[in-house]
Protein backbone atom coordinates (compact mmCIF):
# COMPACT_ATOMS: atom_id res chain seq x y z
CA UNK A 1 0.00 0.00 0.00
CA UNK A 2 1.62 3.65 -0.79
CA UNK A 3 0.04 5.70 1.86
CA UNK A 4 -0.30 9.12 -0.47
CA UNK A 5 -2.77 6.97 -2.34
CA UNK A 6 -3.84 4.13 -0.22
CA UNK A 7 -6.96 4.03 2.40
CA UNK A 8 -5.43 4.50 5.67
CA UNK A 9 -5.93 6.39 8.42
CA UNK A 10 -4.88 6.40 12.37
CA UNK A 11 -6.14 8.01 15.03
CA UNK A 12 -5.56 10.13 18.06
CA UNK A 13 -8.01 9.59 20.23
CA UNK A 14 -9.00 6.68 22.08
CA UNK A 15 -12.85 6.16 22.07
CA UNK A 16 -14.40 5.82 25.04
CA UNK A 17 -15.96 2.91 24.83
CA UNK A 18 -12.63 0.61 24.12
CA UNK A 19 -11.28 -0.19 27.56
CA UNK A 20 -8.92 -2.82 26.76
CA UNK A 21 -5.50 -2.30 24.82
CA UNK A 22 -6.58 -4.41 21.61
CA UNK A 23 -9.81 -2.27 21.04
CA UNK A 24 -7.92 1.02 21.46
CA UNK A 25 -5.32 0.32 19.12
CA UNK A 26 -7.49 -1.52 16.33
CA UNK A 27 -9.28 1.35 16.27
CA UNK A 28 -6.37 4.03 16.74
CA UNK A 29 -4.56 1.90 14.04
CA UNK A 30 -7.50 2.27 11.76
CA UNK A 31 -7.96 -1.44 11.52
CA UNK A 32 -11.72 -1.36 11.93
CA UNK A 33 -14.64 1.35 12.44
CA UNK A 34 -18.32 0.94 14.64
CA UNK A 35 -20.94 1.12 12.78
CA UNK A 36 -23.01 0.38 15.60
CA UNK A 37 -22.60 -1.24 18.89
CA UNK A 38 -21.46 -4.82 18.41
CA UNK A 39 -21.43 -3.85 14.71
CA UNK A 40 -17.97 -3.52 12.58
CA UNK A 41 -16.46 -2.83 9.48
CA UNK A 42 -13.00 -4.56 8.89
CA UNK A 43 -10.81 -1.94 7.12
CA UNK A 44 -8.33 -2.91 4.35
CA UNK A 45 -5.45 -3.33 7.09
CA UNK A 46 -7.86 -5.04 9.52
CA UNK A 47 -9.13 -7.52 6.76
CA UNK A 48 -5.75 -8.25 5.61
CA UNK A 49 -4.94 -9.67 9.40
CA UNK A 50 -8.11 -11.47 9.81
CA UNK A 51 -7.89 -12.84 6.41
CA UNK A 52 -4.15 -14.27 7.21
CA UNK A 53 -5.73 -15.95 10.08
CA UNK A 54 -8.50 -17.39 8.04
CA UNK A 55 -5.76 -19.11 6.08
CA UNK A 56 -3.96 -20.22 8.93
CA UNK A 57 -7.25 -21.98 9.60
CA UNK A 58 -7.83 -23.15 6.39
CA UNK A 59 -4.85 -24.83 6.51
CA UNK A 60 -4.82 -26.48 9.06
CA UNK A 61 -8.04 -27.96 8.96
CA UNK A 62 -7.32 -29.08 5.40
CA UNK A 63 -4.92 -31.01 6.95
CA UNK A 64 -7.00 -32.62 9.38
CA UNK A 65 -9.10 -33.84 6.78
CA UNK A 66 -11.95 -31.27 7.15
CA UNK A 67 -14.09 -30.17 3.99
CA UNK A 68 -14.61 -26.71 3.42
CA UNK A 69 -18.01 -25.47 2.70
CA UNK A 70 -20.39 -22.36 3.18
CA UNK A 71 -23.56 -22.06 4.52
CA UNK A 72 -25.89 -19.78 4.36
CA UNK A 73 -25.67 -17.33 7.18
CA UNK A 74 -29.57 -16.52 7.31
CA UNK A 75 -31.03 -20.19 8.33
CA UNK A 76 -34.59 -21.30 8.10
CA UNK A 77 -36.40 -21.38 11.70
CA UNK A 78 -38.11 -24.89 10.82
CA UNK A 79 -34.57 -26.64 11.49
CA UNK A 80 -34.18 -24.70 15.27
CA UNK A 81 -38.03 -26.04 16.12
CA UNK A 82 -36.81 -29.74 15.04
CA UNK A 83 -34.52 -29.78 17.70
CA UNK A 84 -36.33 -27.28 20.17
CA UNK A 85 -33.59 -24.96 19.95
CA UNK A 86 -35.88 -21.95 18.21
CA UNK A 87 -37.31 -21.18 21.97
CA UNK A 88 -34.22 -22.19 23.99
CA UNK A 89 -31.78 -20.03 22.60
CA UNK A 90 -33.37 -17.23 23.85
CA UNK A 91 -32.48 -13.20 23.09
CA UNK A 92 -29.35 -13.84 21.59
CA UNK A 93 -30.87 -15.48 18.28
CA UNK A 94 -32.13 -12.01 15.88
CA UNK A 95 -34.81 -14.01 14.43
CA UNK A 96 -37.34 -12.26 11.59
CA UNK A 97 -39.67 -12.83 8.82
CA UNK A 98 -39.80 -12.71 5.57
CA UNK A 99 -42.42 -11.34 3.23
CA UNK A 100 -44.28 -15.34 3.40
CA UNK A 101 -44.15 -14.91 6.77
CA UNK A 102 -41.72 -17.78 7.21
CA UNK A 103 -39.38 -17.73 10.68
CA UNK A 104 -35.92 -17.20 9.94
CA UNK A 105 -32.58 -16.14 11.59
CA UNK A 106 -29.01 -15.03 11.15
CA UNK A 107 -27.17 -18.00 12.49
CA UNK A 108 -25.40 -17.94 16.12
CA UNK A 109 -24.04 -20.85 15.42
CA UNK A 110 -25.22 -24.31 12.47
CA UNK A 111 -25.70 -27.39 14.42
CA UNK A 112 -28.82 -27.61 13.00
CA UNK A 113 -28.33 -26.19 9.72
CA UNK A 114 -25.00 -29.25 9.19
CA UNK A 115 -27.57 -31.61 10.75
CA UNK A 116 -29.84 -31.17 7.44
CA UNK A 117 -26.89 -31.10 4.83
CA UNK A 118 -26.06 -34.61 6.41
CA UNK A 119 -29.25 -36.31 6.34
CA UNK A 120 -29.60 -35.12 2.95
CA UNK A 121 -26.58 -36.90 2.10
CA UNK A 122 -25.23 -39.83 3.64
CA UNK A 123 -26.83 -43.10 4.22
CA UNK A 124 -24.62 -45.83 5.24
CA UNK A 125 -21.59 -45.94 7.99
CA UNK A 126 -19.45 -46.44 5.46
CA UNK A 127 -19.20 -42.63 4.19
CA UNK A 128 -18.18 -42.14 7.90
CA UNK A 129 -16.06 -40.38 9.46
CA UNK A 130 -17.38 -36.88 7.97
CA UNK A 131 -15.90 -33.57 8.47
CA UNK A 132 -17.27 -30.11 7.22
CA UNK A 133 -16.21 -26.56 8.07
CA UNK A 134 -16.67 -23.37 7.07
CA UNK A 135 -15.39 -19.69 8.06
CA UNK A 136 -18.55 -17.76 7.66
CA UNK A 137 -20.19 -14.85 9.66
CA UNK A 138 -22.05 -15.16 12.59
CA UNK A 139 -24.49 -13.17 14.73
CA UNK A 140 -25.46 -13.29 18.24
CA UNK A 141 -27.45 -10.05 19.69
CA UNK A 142 -25.02 -10.29 22.83
CA UNK A 143 -26.09 -8.94 25.97
CA UNK A 144 -23.45 -6.76 26.23
CA UNK A 145 -21.35 -6.79 23.47
CA UNK A 146 -17.78 -4.94 24.44
CA UNK A 147 -13.76 -5.20 23.65
CA UNK A 148 -14.78 -4.65 20.12
CA UNK A 149 -14.14 -7.67 17.88
CA UNK A 150 -13.32 -9.58 21.31
CA UNK A 151 -17.20 -9.57 22.05
CA UNK A 152 -19.18 -8.12 18.71
CA UNK A 153 -22.32 -9.24 17.88
CA UNK A 154 -21.26 -9.56 14.31
CA UNK A 155 -18.42 -12.33 13.80
CA UNK A 156 -16.26 -14.07 11.49
CA UNK A 157 -16.21 -18.00 12.87
CA UNK A 158 -14.87 -21.00 11.96
CA UNK A 159 -17.19 -23.74 12.51
CA UNK A 160 -16.67 -27.31 11.90
CA UNK A 161 -19.12 -30.65 12.35
CA UNK A 162 -18.11 -34.20 11.99
CA UNK A 163 -20.17 -37.55 12.12
CA UNK A 164 -19.38 -40.41 13.41
CA UNK A 165 -20.57 -44.26 13.88
CA UNK A 166 -18.96 -44.99 17.04
CA UNK A 167 -17.35 -43.27 19.89
CA UNK A 168 -13.99 -44.47 19.26
CA UNK A 169 -14.04 -42.46 15.95
CA UNK A 170 -15.37 -39.31 17.31
CA UNK A 171 -12.84 -39.56 20.13
CA UNK A 172 -9.91 -40.14 17.26
CA UNK A 173 -11.07 -37.18 15.38
CA UNK A 174 -11.56 -35.05 18.03
CA UNK A 175 -8.06 -35.37 19.10
CA UNK A 176 -7.30 -34.96 15.44
CA UNK A 177 -8.82 -31.62 15.90
CA UNK A 178 -7.24 -30.94 19.15
CA UNK A 179 -3.87 -31.33 16.98
CA UNK A 180 -4.93 -28.97 14.70
CA UNK A 181 -5.64 -26.24 16.94
CA UNK A 182 -2.31 -26.33 18.94
CA UNK A 183 -0.95 -25.80 15.09
CA UNK A 184 -3.15 -23.15 14.45
CA UNK A 185 -2.44 -21.17 17.63
CA UNK A 186 1.35 -21.97 17.30
CA UNK A 187 1.72 -20.55 13.83
CA UNK A 188 -0.14 -17.50 14.94
CA UNK A 189 2.41 -17.58 17.55
CA UNK A 190 0.46 -16.72 20.24
CA UNK A 191 1.00 -18.12 24.15
CA UNK A 192 -2.22 -19.92 24.77
CA UNK A 193 -3.42 -22.73 27.08
CA UNK A 194 -6.09 -25.84 26.03
CA UNK A 195 -8.24 -26.37 28.92
CA UNK A 196 -10.77 -28.75 30.05
CA UNK A 197 -14.25 -26.81 29.69
CA UNK A 198 -17.45 -27.30 30.67
CA UNK A 199 -20.19 -29.02 28.48
CA UNK A 200 -23.25 -27.54 30.05
CA UNK A 201 -25.63 -29.63 31.48
CA UNK A 202 -26.50 -31.72 28.41
CA UNK A 203 -23.21 -33.22 27.94
CA UNK A 204 -22.94 -36.98 28.65
CA UNK A 205 -20.16 -37.77 31.23
CA UNK A 206 -17.62 -38.84 28.75
CA UNK A 207 -18.19 -36.10 26.48
CA UNK A 208 -15.11 -34.24 25.72
CA UNK A 209 -14.79 -31.20 25.12
CA UNK A 210 -12.18 -28.10 25.81
CA UNK A 211 -11.59 -24.82 25.10
CA UNK A 212 -8.61 -22.74 23.87
CA UNK A 213 -7.29 -19.89 25.84
CA UNK A 214 -5.23 -17.16 24.93
CA UNK A 215 -3.75 -15.78 27.83
CA UNK A 216 -4.07 -12.55 28.61
CA UNK A 217 -5.24 -9.82 31.93
CA UNK A 218 -8.13 -8.40 30.38
CA UNK A 219 -9.46 -12.20 29.26
CA UNK A 220 -12.90 -12.45 30.63
CA UNK A 221 -12.65 -16.22 31.37
CA UNK A 222 -10.64 -17.62 34.54
CA UNK A 223 -8.32 -20.65 34.42
CA UNK A 224 -7.16 -22.85 37.46
CA UNK A 225 -4.19 -24.74 36.46
CA UNK A 226 -0.93 -26.42 37.54
CA UNK A 227 1.62 -26.96 34.87
CA UNK A 228 3.45 -29.28 37.53
CA UNK A 229 -0.03 -31.56 37.67
CA UNK A 230 -0.26 -31.00 33.75
CA UNK A 231 -3.14 -29.37 34.72
CA UNK A 232 -5.59 -26.83 33.18
CA UNK A 233 -9.47 -26.19 33.48
CA UNK A 234 -11.90 -23.41 32.96
CA UNK A 235 -12.97 -22.20 36.30
CA UNK A 236 -16.44 -23.24 35.42
CA UNK A 237 -15.73 -26.95 35.60
CA UNK A 238 -11.95 -26.48 37.77
CA UNK A 239 -12.19 -29.39 40.43
CA UNK A 240 -9.71 -28.76 43.37
CA UNK A 241 -9.48 -29.30 46.96
CA UNK A 242 -8.19 -27.40 49.86
CA UNK A 243 -6.40 -28.61 52.89
CA UNK A 244 -8.06 -27.09 55.72
CA UNK A 245 -8.18 -28.37 60.03
CA UNK A 246 -11.75 -29.29 60.65
CA UNK A 247 -12.67 -28.06 63.85
CA UNK A 248 -13.50 -30.76 66.18
CA UNK A 249 -16.63 -30.67 69.11
CA UNK A 250 -16.31 -28.56 72.26
CA UNK A 251 -19.57 -29.65 73.84
CA UNK A 252 -22.89 -30.07 72.34
CA UNK A 253 -25.04 -28.69 69.40
CA UNK A 254 -26.15 -25.07 71.79
CA UNK A 255 -27.96 -21.69 70.03
CA UNK A 256 -25.62 -18.93 70.93
CA UNK A 257 -26.50 -15.69 70.30
CA UNK A 258 -24.97 -13.33 67.44
CA UNK A 259 -26.70 -10.03 67.72
CA UNK A 260 -26.66 -8.11 64.18
CA UNK A 261 -23.61 -10.19 63.13
CA UNK A 262 -25.46 -11.44 59.26
CA UNK A 263 -22.32 -12.27 57.58
CA UNK A 264 -20.07 -14.98 57.64
CA UNK A 265 -17.30 -12.93 58.82
CA UNK A 266 -19.13 -10.89 61.36
CA UNK A 267 -20.37 -14.26 63.19
CA UNK A 268 -16.98 -15.69 62.82
CA UNK A 269 -15.15 -12.54 63.99
CA UNK A 270 -17.95 -12.11 66.87
CA UNK A 271 -17.53 -16.10 68.04
CA UNK A 272 -13.51 -15.64 66.82
CA UNK A 273 -13.80 -18.82 64.96
CA UNK A 274 -12.05 -19.31 61.69
CA UNK A 275 -14.66 -18.78 58.56
CA UNK A 276 -14.11 -22.31 57.58
CA UNK A 277 -15.18 -23.58 60.77
CA UNK A 278 -18.65 -22.39 60.14
CA UNK A 279 -21.08 -23.11 57.28
CA UNK A 280 -22.21 -20.93 55.00
CA UNK A 281 -25.95 -21.51 53.50
CA UNK A 282 -27.63 -20.40 50.26
CA UNK A 283 -31.01 -20.55 49.17
CA UNK A 284 -31.71 -21.94 45.58
CA UNK A 285 -34.63 -22.57 43.73
CA UNK A 286 -34.74 -25.08 40.79
CA UNK A 287 -37.50 -25.19 38.18
CA UNK A 288 -38.77 -27.73 35.65
CA UNK A 289 -41.79 -28.24 33.49
CA UNK A 290 -43.68 -30.22 36.22
CA UNK A 291 -41.75 -28.86 39.46
CA UNK A 292 -40.34 -26.09 41.88
CA UNK A 293 -38.57 -26.83 45.06
CA UNK A 294 -36.15 -25.06 47.11
CA UNK A 295 -32.46 -26.33 47.80
CA UNK A 296 -30.39 -25.51 50.92
CA UNK A 297 -26.56 -25.63 50.01
CA UNK A 298 -23.76 -25.58 52.36
CA UNK A 299 -20.35 -24.66 51.65
CA UNK A 300 -17.07 -23.64 53.81
CA UNK A 301 -17.78 -20.40 55.49
CA UNK A 302 -15.49 -18.40 52.85
CA UNK A 303 -15.73 -20.89 49.82
CA UNK A 304 -18.07 -19.21 46.98
CA UNK A 305 -20.77 -21.74 44.95
CA UNK A 306 -19.53 -22.33 41.50
CA UNK A 307 -23.46 -22.06 40.42
CA UNK A 308 -22.73 -24.41 36.92
CA UNK A 309 -21.60 -26.90 38.98
CA UNK A 310 -25.15 -26.66 41.23
CA UNK A 311 -27.00 -26.47 37.93
CA UNK A 312 -25.62 -29.85 37.27
CA UNK A 313 -26.56 -31.68 40.18
CA UNK A 314 -29.92 -30.72 39.06
CA UNK A 315 -30.05 -31.49 35.23
CA UNK A 316 -33.21 -30.35 33.45
CA UNK A 317 -33.78 -27.69 35.96
CA UNK A 318 -33.66 -24.18 35.98
CA UNK A 319 -31.41 -22.99 38.99
CA UNK A 320 -31.54 -19.13 40.18
CA UNK A 321 -31.29 -17.77 43.81
CA UNK A 322 -34.17 -17.60 45.84
CA UNK A 323 -35.91 -13.96 46.14
CA UNK A 324 -36.04 -12.57 49.92
CA UNK A 325 -39.62 -13.24 49.02
CA UNK A 326 -39.21 -17.21 48.42
CA UNK A 327 -37.44 -16.72 51.84
CA UNK A 328 -39.43 -15.43 53.76
CA UNK A 329 -42.41 -17.73 52.36
CA UNK A 330 -40.23 -20.40 53.69
CA UNK A 331 -39.92 -19.04 57.11
CA UNK A 332 -36.19 -18.16 56.81
CA UNK A 333 -34.24 -15.38 58.17
CA UNK A 334 -31.65 -13.85 55.76
CA UNK A 335 -28.21 -13.97 57.60
CA UNK A 336 -29.24 -16.78 60.09
CA UNK A 337 -30.18 -19.54 57.49
CA UNK A 338 -28.85 -23.44 58.46
CA UNK A 339 -29.85 -26.81 57.53
CA UNK A 340 -31.13 -27.31 61.59
CA UNK A 341 -34.77 -28.15 61.76
CA UNK A 342 -35.92 -27.22 58.42
CA UNK A 343 -38.34 -28.79 56.29
CA UNK A 344 -39.58 -28.87 52.22
CA UNK A 345 -35.70 -27.71 51.08
CA UNK A 346 -32.80 -30.23 49.38
CA UNK A 347 -29.43 -30.10 51.43
CA UNK A 348 -26.85 -30.31 49.59
CA UNK A 349 -23.09 -29.86 51.16
CA UNK A 350 -20.17 -29.49 49.39
CA UNK A 351 -17.62 -32.04 49.03
CA UNK A 352 -15.09 -29.96 51.12
CA UNK A 353 -17.45 -29.83 53.99
CA UNK A 354 -15.92 -32.59 56.96
CA UNK A 355 -19.12 -34.61 58.08
CA UNK A 356 -17.87 -35.36 60.93
CA UNK A 357 -16.53 -31.73 62.12
CA UNK A 358 -18.27 -29.17 64.03
CA UNK A 359 -19.42 -26.03 62.30
CA UNK A 360 -21.26 -23.18 63.04
CA UNK A 361 -24.64 -22.43 61.24
CA UNK A 362 -27.35 -19.80 61.37
CA UNK A 363 -30.29 -21.18 63.56
CA UNK A 364 -32.92 -19.83 61.90
CA UNK A 365 -33.72 -17.62 64.28
CA UNK A 366 -33.24 -14.12 64.42
CA UNK A 367 -29.61 -12.93 66.15
CA UNK A 368 -29.03 -16.88 66.59
CA UNK A 369 -26.34 -18.92 65.14
CA UNK A 370 -25.78 -22.69 66.20
CA UNK A 371 -22.44 -23.99 67.31
CA UNK A 372 -21.33 -27.44 67.26
CA UNK A 373 -23.31 -28.25 64.49
CA UNK A 374 -22.12 -31.97 63.43
CA UNK A 375 -23.52 -32.50 59.80
CA UNK A 376 -23.45 -36.81 60.45
CA UNK A 377 -25.43 -36.01 63.86
CA UNK A 378 -27.77 -34.09 62.83
CA UNK A 379 -28.87 -34.45 58.89
CA UNK A 380 -30.64 -37.87 58.37
CA UNK A 381 -29.85 -38.45 54.46
CA UNK A 382 -26.88 -36.48 52.91
CA UNK A 383 -26.47 -35.34 50.04
CA UNK A 384 -23.05 -34.35 48.65
CA UNK A 385 -21.77 -32.63 45.33
CA UNK A 386 -18.48 -30.73 44.45
CA UNK A 387 -19.97 -27.32 44.42
CA UNK A 388 -17.24 -25.07 45.69
CA UNK A 389 -15.37 -22.24 43.22
CA UNK A 390 -11.94 -23.82 42.36
CA UNK A 391 -9.46 -20.65 43.69
CA UNK A 392 -5.75 -19.99 43.32
CA UNK A 393 -3.85 -21.69 46.24
CA UNK A 394 -5.96 -25.01 45.97
CA UNK A 395 -4.83 -28.04 45.54
CA UNK A 396 -5.01 -30.68 42.84
CA UNK A 397 -7.67 -33.13 43.91
CA UNK A 398 -4.48 -35.64 44.80
CA UNK A 399 -3.53 -32.82 46.67
CA UNK A 400 0.22 -33.17 45.56
CA UNK A 401 0.22 -29.59 43.73
CA UNK A 402 -0.85 -26.26 44.36
CA UNK A 403 -2.69 -24.60 42.02
CA UNK A 404 -2.76 -21.08 40.19
CA UNK A 405 -5.22 -19.09 38.17
CA UNK A 406 -4.69 -16.93 35.23
CA UNK A 407 -6.69 -14.79 32.87
CA UNK A 408 -7.88 -16.34 29.56
CA UNK A 409 -9.80 -14.79 25.99
CA UNK A 410 -11.64 -17.74 25.05
CA UNK A 411 -10.47 -18.14 21.32
CA UNK A 412 -11.51 -21.96 20.33
CA UNK A 413 -13.85 -24.77 21.43
CA UNK A 414 -14.05 -28.18 21.08
CA UNK A 415 -16.91 -30.35 21.63
CA UNK A 416 -18.47 -33.52 21.30
CA UNK A 417 -21.79 -33.33 20.76
CA UNK A 418 -23.22 -37.37 21.20
CA UNK A 419 -26.68 -37.52 19.09
CA UNK A 420 -28.76 -34.82 20.20
CA UNK A 421 -28.80 -33.43 17.30
CA UNK A 422 -28.74 -36.23 15.06
CA UNK A 423 -31.26 -37.69 16.86
CA UNK A 424 -32.92 -34.41 17.06
CA UNK A 425 -33.72 -34.42 13.58
CA UNK A 426 -34.02 -37.63 12.72
CA UNK A 427 -31.02 -38.16 10.89
CA UNK A 428 -29.75 -41.66 10.83
CA UNK A 429 -27.81 -43.65 9.20
CA UNK A 430 -27.17 -47.79 8.25
CA UNK A 431 -25.07 -49.16 10.54
CA UNK A 432 -22.55 -52.24 9.80
CA UNK A 433 -25.39 -54.57 11.02
CA UNK A 434 -28.25 -52.83 8.46
CA UNK A 435 -29.61 -50.63 11.78
CA UNK A 436 -31.03 -47.29 11.56
CA UNK A 437 -28.55 -45.14 14.01
CA UNK A 438 -28.18 -41.58 15.01
CA UNK A 439 -24.24 -41.01 14.24
CA UNK A 440 -22.12 -38.77 16.80
CA UNK A 441 -21.00 -35.44 16.44
CA UNK A 442 -18.61 -32.96 17.07
CA UNK A 443 -18.21 -29.56 16.51
CA UNK A 444 -15.37 -27.22 16.94
CA UNK A 445 -15.05 -23.24 16.67
CA UNK A 446 -12.52 -20.56 16.30
CA UNK A 447 -13.44 -17.21 16.73
CA UNK A 448 -11.62 -15.96 13.63
CA UNK A 449 -11.91 -11.61 14.52
CA UNK A 450 -11.24 -12.54 18.44
CA UNK A 451 -8.20 -13.94 17.28
CA UNK A 452 -6.85 -11.35 16.09
CA UNK A 453 -8.17 -8.86 19.22
CA UNK A 454 -6.33 -11.30 20.86
CA UNK A 455 -3.07 -11.19 19.28
CA UNK A 456 -2.92 -7.89 19.99
CA UNK A 457 -3.97 -8.08 23.74
CA UNK A 458 -1.39 -10.42 23.74
CA UNK A 459 1.17 -8.35 21.82
CA UNK A 460 1.61 -4.52 21.83
CA UNK A 461 3.43 -2.16 23.74
CA UNK A 462 2.95 1.95 24.78
CA UNK A 463 3.72 2.72 21.17
CA UNK A 464 0.85 0.72 19.74
CA UNK A 465 0.55 -3.01 17.93
CA UNK A 466 3.39 -5.45 17.88
CA UNK A 467 1.66 -8.41 15.27
CA UNK A 468 3.14 -11.50 15.36
CA UNK A 469 4.81 -11.86 11.70
CA UNK A 470 2.17 -14.69 10.70
CA UNK A 471 -0.78 -12.13 10.98
CA UNK A 472 0.45 -8.81 10.38
CA UNK A 473 -1.53 -7.11 7.87
CA UNK A 474 1.79 -6.30 5.93
CA UNK A 475 5.64 -7.59 6.41
CA UNK A 476 7.18 -4.44 6.58
CA UNK A 477 7.06 -0.42 6.72
CA UNK A 478 8.95 1.17 4.36
CA UNK A 479 9.44 4.95 5.42
CA UNK A 480 11.00 7.43 3.24
CA UNK A 481 12.43 10.64 4.79
CA UNK A 482 13.56 11.97 1.77
CA UNK A 483 13.29 15.58 0.58
CA UNK A 484 14.74 16.14 -2.58
CA UNK A 485 13.49 15.08 -6.12
CA UNK A 486 16.45 12.57 -6.64
CA UNK A 487 15.73 10.68 -3.27
CA UNK A 488 12.46 10.53 -3.71
CA UNK A 489 12.92 8.52 -7.11
CA UNK A 490 15.25 6.47 -4.84
CA UNK A 491 12.82 5.29 -2.21
CA UNK A 492 10.09 4.61 -5.48
CA UNK A 493 12.78 2.32 -6.96
CA UNK A 494 12.91 0.72 -3.36
CA UNK A 495 9.55 0.12 -3.22
CA UNK A 496 9.77 -1.28 -6.17
CA UNK A 497 12.61 -3.72 -5.57
CA UNK A 498 10.75 -4.45 -2.09
CA UNK A 499 7.25 -5.20 -3.41
CA UNK A 500 8.91 -7.58 -6.25
CA UNK A 501 11.36 -9.54 -3.54
CA UNK A 502 7.51 -10.79 -2.67
CA UNK A 503 7.02 -8.77 0.09
CA UNK A 504 4.40 -7.02 1.28
CA UNK A 505 4.96 -3.27 2.09
CA UNK A 506 3.60 -0.43 3.71
CA UNK A 507 5.33 2.27 1.99
CA UNK A 508 5.35 5.97 3.66
CA UNK A 509 5.16 8.39 1.09
CA UNK A 510 3.49 11.20 2.64
CA UNK A 511 4.41 14.77 3.07
CA UNK A 512 5.26 14.04 6.61
CA UNK A 513 8.03 14.69 9.21
CA UNK A 514 10.09 11.64 10.77
CA UNK A 515 8.40 11.89 13.97
CA UNK A 516 4.94 11.47 12.01
CA UNK A 517 5.63 8.91 9.91
CA UNK A 518 7.61 6.81 13.03
CA UNK A 519 4.81 7.17 15.31
CA UNK A 520 2.25 6.01 12.88
CA UNK A 521 4.88 2.80 11.84
CA UNK A 522 4.97 2.18 15.74
CA UNK A 523 1.46 2.09 15.83
CA UNK A 524 1.16 -0.13 12.91
CA UNK A 525 3.14 -2.63 14.62
CA UNK A 526 4.47 -4.13 11.24
CA UNK A 527 7.36 -6.59 12.58
CA UNK A 528 10.00 -4.75 10.24
CA UNK A 529 10.44 -0.96 9.19
CA UNK A 530 12.74 -0.13 6.31
CA UNK A 531 13.78 3.16 6.53
CA UNK A 532 15.73 5.53 3.69
CA UNK A 533 16.95 8.40 5.16
CA UNK A 534 18.33 11.08 3.04
CA UNK A 535 20.83 12.68 5.22
CA UNK A 536 22.21 9.11 6.55
CA UNK A 537 22.09 7.91 3.30
CA UNK A 538 23.81 10.78 1.38
CA UNK A 539 26.81 9.63 3.83
CA UNK A 540 26.95 6.24 3.86
CA UNK A 541 25.13 4.82 1.32
CA UNK A 542 23.35 2.42 3.83
CA UNK A 543 19.65 1.58 4.90
CA UNK A 544 18.08 0.98 8.21
CA UNK A 545 15.99 -1.63 9.73
CA UNK A 546 14.28 -0.97 12.71
CA UNK A 547 12.42 -4.30 14.64
CA UNK A 548 9.46 -3.38 16.04
CA UNK A 549 9.60 -6.24 19.01
CA UNK A 550 12.98 -5.10 20.51
CA UNK A 551 13.62 -1.41 18.62
CA UNK A 552 17.19 -3.08 17.53
CA UNK A 553 18.13 -0.82 14.42
CA UNK A 554 20.60 -2.73 12.19
CA UNK A 555 22.23 -0.95 8.86
CA UNK A 556 22.08 -3.03 5.86
CA UNK A 557 23.30 -2.28 2.21
CA UNK A 558 21.17 -1.96 -1.00
CA UNK A 559 22.52 -5.39 -1.82
CA UNK A 560 21.78 -7.05 1.75
CA UNK A 561 18.03 -5.57 1.98
CA UNK A 562 16.20 -8.10 1.17
CA UNK A 563 18.25 -10.95 2.19
CA UNK A 564 18.43 -9.84 5.51
CA UNK A 565 14.79 -8.93 5.86
CA UNK A 566 13.79 -12.01 4.64
CA UNK A 567 16.42 -13.69 7.56
CA UNK A 568 14.70 -11.49 10.09
CA UNK A 569 10.83 -12.03 8.99
CA UNK A 570 11.68 -15.84 9.01
CA UNK A 571 13.25 -15.12 12.75
CA UNK A 572 10.05 -13.60 13.47
P1 LIG B 1 -18.13 -16.84 25.05
O1 LIG B 1 -18.12 -17.78 26.24
O2 LIG B 1 -16.90 -16.01 24.94
O3 LIG B 1 -19.40 -16.08 24.91
P2 LIG B 1 -19.04 -19.05 23.54
O4 LIG B 1 -18.61 -20.16 24.41
O5 LIG B 1 -20.45 -18.62 23.54
O6 LIG B 1 -18.09 -17.78 23.77
P3 LIG B 1 -18.76 -20.72 21.22
O7 LIG B 1 -20.20 -20.98 20.97
O8 LIG B 1 -17.94 -21.77 21.83
O9 LIG B 1 -18.60 -19.36 22.03
O10 LIG B 1 -18.15 -20.21 19.83
C1 LIG B 1 -16.89 -20.60 19.30
C2 LIG B 1 -15.91 -19.44 19.30
O11 LIG B 1 -16.44 -18.27 18.69
C3 LIG B 1 -15.52 -19.00 20.68
O12 LIG B 1 -14.50 -19.82 21.20
C4 LIG B 1 -15.03 -17.58 20.42
O13 LIG B 1 -13.68 -17.59 20.02
C5 LIG B 1 -15.89 -17.12 19.26
N1 LIG B 1 -16.95 -16.20 19.73
C6 LIG B 1 -18.05 -16.52 20.43
N2 LIG B 1 -18.79 -15.44 20.69
C7 LIG B 1 -18.15 -14.39 20.12
C8 LIG B 1 -18.41 -12.98 20.02
N3 LIG B 1 -19.50 -12.45 20.56
N4 LIG B 1 -17.52 -12.20 19.36
C9 LIG B 1 -16.41 -12.73 18.80
N5 LIG B 1 -16.11 -14.04 18.86
C10 LIG B 1 -16.96 -14.87 19.50
MG1 LIG C 1 -17.42 -21.69 24.08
Amino acid sequence: MILSKGFWQTYKEVPTDATIASHQLMMRAGLIHKSAAGLYNYLPMGYRSIRKVEQIVREEMDKAGCYEMLMSVVTPGELWQETGRWEKMGGEMLKFKDKADRDLCISPTNEEAITDVFRKTIKSYKDLPLSLYQINTKFRDEIRPRFGLMRGREFIMKDAYTFHATKECLDEVYDRMYEAYENVFNRLGLEFSAVVADGGAMADGDAKTHEFQVIADSGEDAIIYSNEANYAANIETAKTIRKVESAAKTGSMAEVSTPGKATIKEVCEFLKKNEFHSLKSLVYKARNDEEEKFILVLLLGDDELNELKLEKVYPGYEVTTATDTELKALGLIKGFIGPVEISNLDIVFDTQVDLNAAYVVGANKLDMHLENFVPKEVIKQIKTADLRLACSGDYTVDGKHQVELKRGIEVGHIFQLGDKYTKGMDATILDQNGKAMAPLMGCYGIGVTRLVAAAIEQNHDENGIIWPAAIAPYNVSFVAIVKSEEYKEKANELYKTLINSGLEVVYDDRKAGPGFKFKDADLLGLPLQVVLGERDHKEDGMLEIRIRRSGEKIKVSHEDLISKVNELLKEL
